[in-house]
């Protein structure tokens, strides 16, 4: 099975979650990283098993 993960595009961690909070029906949705503050609508998608590679 392929599983794809989200990950920053700056600083490649995985600890990054959708910002719901401010986005509504028509707005694209926004990621913010909570390790180093990234906001921005572009993220990473690799595959879980490409995820050792990515670690700091
Ligand atoms: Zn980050």
């Amino acid at each position: 099975m392929l599983v794809k993960i989200s990950i920053c595009p700056k600083c490649k961690s995985p600890d990054i979650r959708l910002s719901n909070s401010a986005a509504g029906m028509f707005l694209p949705e926004q990621w913010v990283c909570d390790k180093c503050g990234y906001e921005g609508y572009m993220i990473l998608e690799i595959d879980v098993k490409d995820k050792e590679k990515f670690k700091a």
